[in-house]
């Protein structure tokens, strides 16, 4: 190295150094460039320079910091069309001796031109140039335009040298300009949608056939959307979903292969009264893939956007195959869904049916459908027709909550609800009256018992399923009854006679405490009984019945029936009249242990409420064992929930709401409580499941006095406390202060 350039090199580094500390000091790369440019034009020794930023939302590179006197903004289109242009689709730095020389371009590409235009009305001629993109991860940012030698010279070597160097700093700062991740899938993970582990895990399985998107929609329950916005952050251009209604392909598409477009996994869209083409492509970093497309896209106006594969291909008509033991997913279903597809009517169904992908692919919805809701453990989908060609709108309630899971098209409706009416054998030419039905299916190969109700809406026929999820009793220990209420009733169980209620609303597990305490009962030496309405938990020694109330078989001739049978224990699903209550009162006097339910908020009102209902208070105070009132209460998820120490005010308000008895507590000033933060395994909702919180009420003589005297619900309650009683509330704030729930959740199921 001679001593001239070791010094110019010196001389260069130090005025690199100057203005990059001027570009990061600022806020924003716009800010700093006046007060750079002057030492960066005597750093290239150029005329001019002009650098160029990417704009998310549009399909141009901007100028906006200019040298010279005009102000005037330059939009350049992302096609070969241009110098600039071409640099940003191909993300490769030129070197052109002269722009007028138009062999020169074309050696670099046919399609490259020289807009002279925008320097007409000024007094200035550019000759040669240095142009080179600004990266970031191979991100197209922008593109540094350096123009004319000022001693007239050639760009050299040396100076594309220099020209990367700077603008791989420059690519820095956009970066933080434009909030870029360092990866596609950063954002998520950023913003806790789905833990780095769990991440990981799911990269390690996505290959060619199984894209990591997919595993993501899929496996960690993300929605096309947040995929999307993290692809944005990433790679800076729109992302566009898979959106039937809004977007159509385009017809350039019929002049290329589909075979090559399925390949390349590119498709070409347009919108309606939209001109410009929007290239979806899964990775815009590709950039030999965009240059093809853009050769067939010519000179139309068209953006670069990013999309998900399966969308892609589902834009094209490919239906993607899923190898996924489950059978193809909703979307691939979604996608096979076909205006003319015959309905098969199945006779046979009355039994259980094996669910198989060989049936038609309104069938195979309404499967995975099922399918899904299973794993999800949904206890009921809703399934909402939207007004005209609104899709409808396949919600399921999970854990108490109901949440959207799928669209499915306004043409494929009908279809969906006639599949689902055709299922339960209900009418299918009746669309104006509500019908109530059910069937059974088998799910990898357990049974599924659903209840259908269709309902006749304004937009059309609406379905409710609730889904039946026979299985197993849970165990005592399970129920998560307190200490102090697992050993009371434990004691109640042990009486061979009486009436034990276990009440609440509709779905707040009453009939899984019941089974769960018919186990703790369940030996060879006891005949046990139930009548259910339906039988969802079945236990092997149980003799259980479904009553059928259409036919006659009701709850009290089921109990007319067991009393014959020389039952020890009987379960009667509910006491829905007074006949069923008076003769189940009578039984448990004559020597039978037996367990109801009633649709009550509280264990005291229970006591009033059979009362009412016109019940000798004498029999009723004389059978009365106890009554369990519940509710369930979404738990916190293990996996997610955050301990921090309790605020002063929070240790007050549950010492102060738990009220006379808070001294059990222990509550100290230093209390750990949980937060929901939100996860993969919870659906990013912080609860996952749910647990029930408890009030015991255990009949005591004073108690019976005080059923006899017809006493008020006020009254009863306050006996029930004096008897030791914690109420729902209470119970609740032990599970908040045990870490189960959060008081938010309590709050929902507890009228205040
Ligand atoms: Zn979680």
């Amino acid at each position: 190295m001679t001593k001239a350039i070791e010094k110019d090199t010196q001389q260069f580094y130090s005025r690199l150094t100057k203005v990059l500390s001027k570009i990061y000091q600022a806020k924003r790369f716009e800010d700093a460039y006046p007060l750079v440019e002057k030492t960066l034009l005597a750093l290239f020794n150029a005329q001019r320079i002009t650098v160029y930023q990417r704009n998310r939302s549009s399909k141009d590179i901007v100028s906006r910091f200019k040298t010279g006197q005009d102000l005037q903004e330059i939009r350049v289109p992302i096609t070969a069309s241009s110098i600039a242009g071409y640099v940003a689709l191909s993300k490769q730095p030129v070197v052109i001796k002269d722009v007028t020389d138009s062999t020169e371009l074309q050696n670099i590409h046919p399609a490259l031109r020289f807009n002279a235009s925008f320097e007409k009305n000024i007094e200035f001629t550019s000759r040669s140039m240095l142009v080179l993109p600004i990266l970031y991860q191979d991100v197209l940012l922008g593109v540094l335009q350096i123009i004319n030698r000022r001693d007239g010279k050639y760009f050299s070597a040396i100076d594309l040298k220099r020209g990367k160097q700077f603008a791989e700093l420059v690519g820095q700062k956009f970066r933080y300009d434009f909030g870029c991740t360092e990866h596609p899938f950063d954002f998520l993970i950023e913003q806790g949608l789905i833990e780095e582990k769990a991440f990981t895990q799911l990269e390690s399985k996505a290959d060619q056939r199984t894209p990591l998107t997919r595993l993501l929609r899929d496996h960690a329950r993300l929605t096309s959307q947040q995929i999307g916005q993290s692809l944005e952050c990433f790679y800076q251009v729109p992302f566009i979903g898979y959106n039937p209604e809004k977007y159509f392909l385009h017809p350039l598409c019929e002049q290329v292969n589909k075979a090559y477009l399925k390949n390349s996994n590119i498709v070409l869209l347009s919108e309606q009264g939209n001109e410009t083409v929007f290239i979806l492509i899964d990775d815009p970093n590709d950039t030999k893939r965009l240059i093809e497309i853009k050769n067939v896209v010519g000179q139309h106006d068209a953006q670069i956007c990013v999309g998900l594969l399966d969308d892609i291909h589902q834009y094209l008509g490919v239906v993607s195959t899923n190898n996924a033991s489950e059978g193809a997913n909703l979307s691939s279903i979604l996608d096979e869904l076909d205006d003319n597809q015959d309905l098969e009517v199945d006779d046979s169904s009355s039994e259980a049916e094996e669910v198989s992908e060989e049936d038609s692919t309104v069938v195979r919805l309404v499967n995975r459908v099922l399918l899904d809701a299973k794993r999800l453990r949904a206890s009921d989908i809703h399934i909402e027709p939207g007004k005209g060609k609104v899709p409808t709108s396949v919600r399921m309630r999970i854990d108490g909550v109901c949440q959207e899971i799928i669209q499915v098209p306004a043409t494929h409706a009908k279809a969906t609800v006639s599949r689902i009416k055709i299922m339960s054998r209900l009418d299918i030419a009746e669309k104006r009256l509500p019908q109530d039905g059910k069937f059974a299916v088998r799910l990898q190969g357990q049974p599924l018992e659903v209840r259908v109700a269709t309902i006749p809406t304004v937009n059309g026929e609406g379905v409710v399923m609730r889904l039946l999820q026979s299985g197993d009793p849970v165990s005592y220990d399970e129920l998560n009854l307190s200490p102090r209420n697992a050993e009371g009733l434990k004691e109640l169980l042990e009486h061979p006679h009486g009436i034990l209620l276990v009440v609440g609303p509709t779905g707040s597990g009453k009939t899984t405490t019941l089974h769960a305490l018919l186990a703790t009962l369940n030996t060879p030496e006891k005949k046990i009984w139930t009548a259910e309405d339906p039988v969802e938990i079945t236990q092997p020694g149980l003799q259980q019945v479904q009553i059928q109330p259409k036919t006659g078989f009701t709850f009290a001739a089921a109990l007319r029936a067991f009393l014959r049978a020389d039952p020890d224990i009987i379960l009667i699903g509910e006491m829905r009249d007074k006949e069923t209550a008076h003769s189940a009162i009578e039984a448990s006097l004559t020597g039978h242990l037996v367990l109801s339910t009633l649709h009550t908020n509280s264990a005291p009102e229970t006591i009033t409420r059979l009362l009412d209902l016109g019940i000798d208070p004498v029999s009723f105070s004389d059978a009365l064992l106890g009554v369990l009132a519940q509710r369930l209460v979404r738990t916190l998820c293990q996996s997610c929930r955050k301990p921090y120490k309790a605020k002063q005010e929070e240790i007050d308000y549950l010492t102060r709401r738990y009220g006379k008895h808070a001294a059990e507590l222990g509550l100290g000033d230093k209390v750990k409580l949980y937060k929901a933060v939100g996860c993969a395994e919870c659906n990013h909702t912080g609860y996952r499941g749910r647990t029930g919180i408890h009030e015991l009420l255990v009949s005591t003589p004073t108690m019976a006095e005080k059923i006899n005297e017809g006493a008020t619900i006020g009254e009863i309650r306050l006996q029930a406390e004096n008897d030791n009683m914690r109420s729902l509330l209470q119970d609740g704030i032990l599970k908040v202060l045990k870490g189960d729930i959060d008081f938010d959740q309590l709050r929902r199921v507890i009228a205040e």
